[in-house]
Order: structure tokens, then sequence, then C-alpha cells
């Protein structure tokens, strides 16, 4: 199915797609470097506008029972489905993931869709006879108007950690797309719109950092949520808690997958060099550090002939900037110059037919220390550093170090070390011989230490809190029952 792209992107606000601003920002397909379209960069002014339509819907969309609201995401869930190989395509198009891995996304939507349906029956308000007579009873409620920033590197799925869940939840949202990949978001409101959802209550801000700093500012936003890198997270928690608004902001990773003597050699090749170079490494689970325990240099090998099988534009896919590419580049280049040895060498990909495209093949660095910037920065593609360790201890240190804390993994047969690294690794997702161990629904997602700022993770059960307050109800019925306070 060909896809079609409007020659400009626009906000979407009480829904319908409009225009306000006049300043524009070229959209360009990392495939080839094309130009595929332009979206406005808008201003406060727009910001505050659609705030007002998500003000105006909120006091009928949050009136609707849950099981009301949820009917919608039922219908959008099918409509994900029925659109999946165009939706793939527009992932394709505009961040330059390979057909697979952008369909991936899609199924993990619906998988986050199919939380957000379940929430009728995780939502049961507890009630307690607190005394004779004397009902306690808790319910959970929508904020009011919320918003959600997000990244390039996942321009369908990341949305779907926060959209379903907060507007089941019975607020009504106001989302601001990476400026990269703005095509997705796009889509989906129509998709939502088709499914039913009544105007106003999802809205599209387009734009960067000045959209950013107006939802962090204006004050009818009650909650934000962040995903993105960790200098942005730190701006954003900052600027939004500080205009009292609640936060949970996710930024970069460093993870560090700790291979020992005793893994399984093709399983733990297999899966290392899928951790880093899926999505071309530009996944914020993607291995950056492997730390070679003893003797794993048949692993090492193994993983040299398996990085060889990924082929930049057949099973490998782009990096989303020239910009980007040339600061991958340049980690690469300087590790070399301090001593580290490149073991598989990805700089100066091209993709025949696509010249103009940004690529990076798989690299494998062997030799990296940890004062290196290659161990220690998050470098965002497909590129993984090798530092050995004596033993376990060693390595667990080597993780410990690291300012990051988004995930880790240790590849063994034994369950005892096993165990050592999960209880001792700095990280909130912990895979064991489990490259990306992303949790998959129910369980949450979110991050440690520089990864993550805020209290509670992004989806699951965790987010029911940060997208709701509880309102305490205490009742009493019957004047001639004899109680009191604390009776
Ligand atoms: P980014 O921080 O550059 O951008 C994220 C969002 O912030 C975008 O919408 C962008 O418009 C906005 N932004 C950029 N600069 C800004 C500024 N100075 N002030 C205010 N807003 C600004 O991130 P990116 O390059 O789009 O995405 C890649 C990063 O996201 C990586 O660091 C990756 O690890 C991280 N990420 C983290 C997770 C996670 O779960 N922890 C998930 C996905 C991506």
């Amino acid at each position: 199915m060909a896809i079609i792209v409007e020659p400009q992107v626009k906000n979407y606000i009480n829904g319908k797609f409009e225009i306000n601003n006049q300043d524009i920002m070229d959209i360009v397909s990392p495939l080839d470097g094309s130009i595929i379209s332009n979206l406005p960069l808008s201003t406060y002014q727009d910001v505050d506008i659609a705030v007002k339509s998500a003000i105006k819907a909120f006091p009928s969309w949050s009136s609707k029972t849950l099981k009301e609201r949820v009917q919608i995401f039922f219908r959008y869930r099918v409509l994900l489905e029925e659109n999946i190989d165009e939706l793939t395509k527009l992932i394709q198009l505009e961040n330059g993931k390979t057909y697979a891995e952008a369909k991936a996304e899609i199924e993990k939507g619906i998988e986050l869709c199919e939380f957000a349906v379940s929430m009728p029956q995780i939502i049961v308000n507890e009630i307690q006879e607190v005394s004779r007579g004397v009902e306690c009873k808790i319910e959970r409620k929508p904020l009011g108007v919320v918003a959600s920033i997000t990244p390039f590197n996942f321009p369908n799925m990341v949305p779907h950690w926060t959209m379903p869940n907060a507007i089941v939840l019975g607020n009504t949202m106001i989302m601001k797309p990476s400026e990269l990949v703005p095509l997705s978001v796009t889509r989906m409101a129509e998709l939502l719109k088709e499914a039913g959802l009544p105007d106003g209550v999802f809205n599209i801000v387009n734009g960067g950092k000045e959209v950013v700093e107006a939802i962090c500012d204006h004050p009818d936003i009650e909650a934000v949520s962040f995903v993105g890198s960790t200098k942005v997270a730190k701006i954003v928690y900052k600027r939004a808690t500080s205009n009292l608004k609640r936060c949970v902001a996710l930024g970069g990773a460093k993870n560090h997958l700790i291979v020992l003597p005793d893994a399984n050699p093709e399983m733990t090749a297999n899966n290392v060099v899928a951790s880093m170079a899926g999505c071309a490494g530009q996944r914020c689970m993607a291995a950056s550090v492997m730390v070679g325990v003893d003797k794993v240099q048949h692993i090492i090998d193994k993983m040299v002939e398996e990085g060889k099988k990924m082929v930049p534009g057949e099973n490998l896919g782009a990096i989303i900037s020239a910009e980007a590419k040339l600061r991958i580049e340049k980690y690469i280049t300087e590790a070399e110059k301090n001593g580290a040895k490149i073991l598989l060498d990805g700089r100066d990909a091209t993709v025949k037919g696509k010249e103009g495209g940004y690529y990076v093949g798989p690299t494998i660095i062997d030799q990296v220390t940890a004062d290196m910037s290659v161990a220690r920065e998050e470098i965002f593609g497909p590129v993984i550093s090798i530092i050995r360790a004596k033993n376990i201890e060693e390595a667990i240190e080597i993780e410990n170090g690291s300012e990051y804390g988004n995930a880790a993994a240790v590849f063994t047969q034994s369950g005892g070390l096993a165990k050592q690294v999960i209880e001792k690794a700095s990280a909130g997702m912990i895979g064991v011989n489990i490259g990306v161990p992303v949790p998959r629904e129910p369980f949450s997602f979110g991050g440690w230490n520089e990864s993550k700022f805020g209290i509670g993770d992004i989806t699951g059960r965790s987010s029911i809190e940060f997208w709701t307050q509880n309102k305490k109800t205490t009742t009493k019925w019957n004047p001639q029952a004899q109680t009191n306070w604390m009776s």
C-alpha cells in the first residue's frame, strides 16, 4: 500500500487540522535524505489554543464512566490492526527503520491499548466501613489537561506509552511529537477520530523547544510526561515541577550487558548484536557496553560473524540525521585514536540508490577502557564497546559506574551468578539472557538514575498513579447509629 504524505503537517486542535503559524521546518526522510513534508514551529500561542480546546472537552469526557471511555479504544485498537501496513510504512519513511522494526512498534502500541482497555478490570475502587455506619471510599479521578512530549526514535510506540492510559483515565491531552517524526502522531489523531474520540480530547502541537517550554509553563496543564535525552529530561523536569506540575521525565541510557564465560555462545552473540544494532542502535534499551568477563573471546568472534550479517539498507535501518551519523562516526574514530581496537567498522556506510540517506554499519569496538567516551556517553547508534573484566565483581563495578540506569543484562547459564547481577546492577530493567529487556504490559517501563526523573514508571500500573488523583469520601447514612470518631 502506497502512503500519502500531506505537503504540510498541521496542528490538531479540537478535532481539526489547522495551521496558525508561518514558521516551518522541513521533514527529511533518513532513508534517502529527501524532504517529505514540513511542519509548523508552533509557539506559546498555539499551545494556549490547544489547551483551551482540551479544557473545553474535559467536563464531558471526564464525566463518562471508565467503561464508556474504553469503548473508543477497543475500536481504535482494531483500526491500528487494520491500518498496520500503512502505519508501518509511515514510521519507515520518517524514522528510517526496517519494515519489521516499524511493524513491531505498532504491535507494541496495540498491546499498550490492550492494557488501557483493561482499566475497568484493574481499577476497582476501595471501600471500607471505617467506623460503625461510616464508610470510607477512594476513587481515582483524572487530573484535567495533561501533556506528552516524545522523541524521534519510536514515532508511534512512545506516544502510545502515554496517550491511551491518560485519556482512558479521563484526562484530555496535548501531544508534542518530535519535530523530526511528526507523521505517525498525525495519523494516530485521524484514527482516534474515526474510533469516535470526541473533539478536543486529543490535540497535537507541532514544533520544537518553544512548544516544550510552553507546555512546562502553561498554568492549565496539570501533568507533563517526557521521553528523550537526559539533557532535555532534566530541563523539562525542573521547569515543569518548578511550575508546580507533576512530571515524569525519561532520559537517555548506556546499557551494559555482562557476558560470563559459561554463556551460550550462539544465543549470546545473537542477542548482543540484535540489541546493539536493532533500530540502528537508536533505542533507549540498546546494548551499548558489553562487559566480557574472563575468557569470552569465542563469543566475541561469533558477535563479529553475526554483525557482518547486518547490512545497512537491508536488515539495518537508517540513522535519524546527517548530524547523528557524524556524531556516531566521531565516537568510533576517537576510540580508535585512544587505542581501542575496531573489530567491525560501520563508518562510511552507504546504500546503493539511497546515497543521500544516513547509514552506519554495525560496529564492534574491543579493548575499550572505562574512561573512554565510548564507554561513558550515549552514542545512540549501532555501536558496542567491549570492556574486559577479570571477574563478575569487577563487571558489576563497571556497570555501577555508569551515570545512567535504564537497562542491564547478564548472559550466563548459572542462576546464582545471574542473581548476583540482578541484585547489584544499578538499572531499572534487567535482562537475564535477554538483550533488550523491555517489560511487556502490564509490567511498567522506566529506568533509574539519570535515565529517569520523577516518581513511578511511565506505563503499566505505575501510570495509573501518575495520570490520576485520589478522591476520599467518608459517608454516614444512619443518623440513629451510635457512632463516634474512631469508635
Ligand atoms: P531529545 O531530548 O533531543 O528530544 C525529545 C523531545 O524534546 C523532542 O520532542 C524535542 O522537540 C524536545 N527538545 C529537544 N531539545 C529541547 C530543548 N533544548 N528544550 C526543550 N525541548 C527540547 O531526544 P531525541 O533525540 O528525540 O531522542 C533520543 C533520546 O531519547 C535518547 O537519549 C534516548 O535514549 C532517549 N529515549 C529514552 C527513552 C527511555 O525510555 N528512557 C525512550 C526513548 C528515547
